[in-house]
């Protein structure tokens, strides 16, 4: 995804939206935008600041992340950074602070940023990746000017997309015997209740799709798969939910 960077950077961004992935990607070419010594729009990708920034050896960058084993991002970690922000850059013009994520550090870490986000030193810049904003500090976020991603569809396990394909197909074309004979097969293979609604999820999603293709069957099957999405709290098994859809689909109108 090539998003375009702002012409003039601010010292301190949330970055929000998009994936974990695609929140690191950004956080990247920022950082390297920020050290870049090349001609023309930063980051240039040629400069050897670019190239250690991609690299992620640049040694004026710095990603702070929960320790391994753990899932916070605690005070000390954020009082280290804090301290090491007021050390000038080794190599670069700037120093550059990637929180990934964000939404990781606990509260008391939160604070102890507060005031170097504020009035840190005029070289320190900070990227502040966050998957769930709302968990940080109000005073957090309105330290940091927001970056937000355009969502992103998470990518489809290969195997679920084949299946749900052909089960997408089945419900949309197979006749009433082809209809009951796949769903018996995928109700002997025993899914689990967490297997089988990520299947009918995507299968939901690949109908909606061809839905101006078959505009009637194609309704009858978004509805038969919506009533079991709707019905899975009630944690009917695989059989109900298959005997359903195939029940469903053949009910005259
Ligand atoms: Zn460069």
């Amino acid at each position: 995804m090539n998003i375009d960077l702002p012409a003039s950077l601010s010292h301190a961004y949330l970055i929000t939206g998009g994936t974990g992935e695609s929140r690191a990607a950004l956080a990247r070419r920022l950082a390297a935008a920020y050290l870049c010594e090349g001609n023309g729009p930063a980051p240039c990708g040629t400069c050897k600041h670019c190239r250690k920034a991609a690299a992620g050896i640049h040694p004026d960058v710095t990603v702070l992340s929960p320790l391994p084993d753990r899932r916070e991002i605690g005070v000390d970690q954020a009082r280290a950074l804090r301290s090491d922000a007021y050390v000038r850059p080794n190599e670069g013009r700037r120093k550059v602070y990637i929180i990934d994520p964000a939404d990781a550090m606990n509260p008391a870490a939160q604070n102890a940023l507060l005031k170097v986000l504020e009035d840190g030193p005029a070289y320190a810049a900070f990227l502040l990746l966050a998957g769930e904003p709302g968990k940080l500090l109000d005073t957090v976020r309105s330290r940091c000017e927001p970056f937000p991603l355009p969502p992103e569809e998470a990518p489809v396990d290969p195997e679920l997309a084949e299946l749900a394909e052909e089960l997408a197909e089945l419900l949309l074309t197979g006749d009433e015997f082809a209809v009951a004979k796949g769903l018996t097969a995928l109700e002997l293979e025993k899914p689990r209740a967490d297997q089988l609604a990520a299947l009918l999820a995507e299968a939901e999603n690949r109908i909606a799709k061809r839905l101006a293709a078959c505009p009637a069957r194609g309704a009858k099957a978004l509805r038969a798969l919506k009533a079991c999405r709707e019905n899975a709290v009630f944690n009917p098994g695989p059989g109900h939910t298959l005997g359903f859809i195939a029940a469903s689909l053949f009910r005259e109108a």
